[in-house]
């Protein structure tokens, strides 16, 4: 064996433990943030993963709506992906886990971050990526900026390689659109404004469950689009015979259990501004003294009241 043999062999085998050991460090990665992925079957066939009542971190990688799966005869409807890459991947892995039907339906429940940057994912040539007709304008509007921020929240590599995905079925405001998986039809709905103006909502009729990202459980509701807008539709989902709601956020509720905390905070929030505009108070001091105390007791309430103070104060500025 000569010198040059013996060098290169070196070099090679250099080259092959830090190949393994990336390709250990990789698998290790994709195990610890997979391991604490779990999925609940709520209903016959409909599965849901309920993220943490957080706001994205380092910790939590970004898991904190509520992202799941529909199992009909025929195929499967995907309802959210979730904030990362990877918890599209997770998603994936568990829906083959489950069933080997093909994925027909993505179903985006609406703008934010937390509930689509999973999706690419999931996709495939012949899915249906299902959006409110306003969904497509605000993902390409704000996309650059999520990314950024949520790469900045989370650290995870991939965002930045996140490539947009956009809905190639939209529904049009105050319509129902009806999809059929296989003796399961879904029907998905666009809202007028309320938590943002592209909300969706996915009611499952052999259950009669409804999933929507207007309700917010325990976690405090964020007011993005219009109060009055959202305290309406919860009027119209009042009406609805809803076996259970699945929140955006939170666990799993009857209606009214869902329902009531958010009227009460969204009449407190718009009696209390009322007031401030009565006796030509400033923002300032509405978002410093209206409805300070946290009645409902939402968590996040410090991270969000105030914001949800705004957003009422001049929504109510010109009525
Ligand atoms: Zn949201």
């Amino acid at each position: 064996m000569n010198h040059y043999t013996l060098n290169f062999s070196t070099k090679k085998l250099k080259i092959n433990i830090s190949f393994l050991l990336k390709i250990l460090f990789f698998n290790f990665f994709i195990f610890k943030h997979s391991l604490s992925f779990e999925i609940n079957e709520v209903a016959e066939g409909l599965f849901v993963h309920f993220g943490k009542q957080e706001d994205s971190n380092e910790t939590n990688n970004g898991d904190i709506a509520n992202i799941g799966f529909i199992v009909g005869s025929k195929s499967i409807a995907v309802i959210d992906t979730g904030g990362t890459p990877q918890i599209g991947m997770n998603l994936l892995k568990k829906i083959r886990e489950t069933s080997s039907l093909p994925i027909s339906h993505i179903i985006i429940t609406h703008s934010h971050p937390d509930h689509f940057f999973g999706t690419q994912a999931l996709i495939n040539d012949k899915v249906m990526v299902i959006g409110h007709e306003k969904l497509e304008r605000a993902l390409i509007t704000n996309f650059e900026f999520y990314k950024n921020l949520q790469f900045n929240l989370i650290k995870q590599k991939s965002i930045k390689q996140t490539k947009l995905v956009v809905p190639n079925k939209t529904v049009k405001v105050g319509k129902i659109e009806t999809i059929d998986i296989g003796n399961r039809e879904i029907e998905i709905r666009a809202w007028k404004s309320g938590h943002t103006d592209n909300d969706l909502s996915i009611y499952d009729k052999k259950t009669k469950f409804f999933w929507s990202e207007n309700i917010f459980i325990h976690r405090t509701p964020s007011i993005r689009a219009s109060i009055k807008g959202w305290k309406s539709n919860l009027d119209e989902i009042l009406k609805m015979d809803i076996n259970t709601i699945i929140p955006g956020h939170g666990p799993l509720k009857k209606k009214n259990q869902a329902i009531d905390p958010m009227m009460s905070y969204f009449n407190r929030l718009i009696k209390e501004v009322r007031k401030f505009h009565k006796k030509g108070k400033t923002l300032k001091d509405a978002q410093n003294l209206a409805a300070q105390k946290n009645k409902e007791k939402w968590l996040l309430f410090d991270s969000y009241h105030s914001s949800n103070v705004t957003k009422t104060f001049t929504e109510l500025e010109w009525e």
